[in-house]
């Protein structure tokens, strides 16, 4: 399965890239994650990338389509990936069709999460995630059964992304909608642009999708 989930920052793609993943044995392929751990080891693109992030703009195509091209090619992604944050402009989603293309693979879906803006900007000013496994939690729609401890691992460290404040998710929400969404008739174009209700309940959305792609 090779899929494209696509929506605004806060819209839930990590959490259900994450889950569609495990459904079909396939990666997650998330652009920001791999950006992140780039700026945390210090290598020169992710201190390129640190300043921008912080700001909530977007990298540059080359480094991120650079990432991609690389990350396919690697063995976990034969059997399908799920991109999580990525294309994000027009000149990614044509690199990407070129290097799909060139590789003889082909795209299952794209699908759109649909979620109003009011509703983003509590859902990622919220958000927090437990530093040892990468368990993702919210201050108020999804707190640890136990108050401090992480449900999957039992970890007691929690970290919060730098970029998840209220005045960069403003700028985050209009790269979004200047850069981002016009990606939208692109893929409408193609015949391959699915949509689900992104503000449902998680459980719900992720059977929504499934239910779209054919294994609900
Ligand atoms: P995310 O984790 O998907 O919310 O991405 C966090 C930040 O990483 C974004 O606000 C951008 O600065 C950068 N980023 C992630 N993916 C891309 C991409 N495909 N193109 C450009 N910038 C990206």
């Amino acid at each position: 399965m090779r899929l494209i989930l696509f929506g605004p920052p806060g819209a839930g793609k990590g959490t259900q890239a994450q889950r569609l993943a495990d459904c079909y044995n396939a990666i997650q392929l998330s652009t920001g994650d791999m950006l992140r751990a780039a700026a945390a080891a210090g290598t020169e693109v992710g201190l390129r990338a640190k300043a921008v992030m912080e700001a909530g703009n977007l990298v540059s195509d080359d480094i991120v389509v650079d990432i991609i091209s690389d990350r396919i090619d690697h063995d976990d992604c034969k059997n399908g990936f799920i991109l999580d944050g990525f294309p994000r402009t027009l000149a990614q989603a044509e690199a990407l069709e070129r290097m799909l293309a060139e590789k003889s693979l082909h795209l299952d879906a794209v699908i759109e999460m649909q979620v109003d803006d009011g509703l983003l900007i509590g859902r990622i000013t919220g958000r927090y995630t437990c530093t040892t496994c990468g368990a993702g939690y919210h201050d108020k729609n999804l707190q640890p059964k136990v108050a401090g401890v992480c449900d999957k691992c039992g970890g007691t460290d929690f970290c919060r992304r730098a970029d998840d404040n209220a005045e960069t998710v403003m700028s985050r929400l209009k790269a979004y909608h200047d850069q981002t969404a016009p990606l939208l008739p692109f893929y409408q174009k193609r015949g391959c642009l699915l949509t689900v209700d992104g503000m449902a309940e998680i459980d719900e959305v992720t059977q929504q999708m499934k239910a779209l792609l054919g294994a609900g």
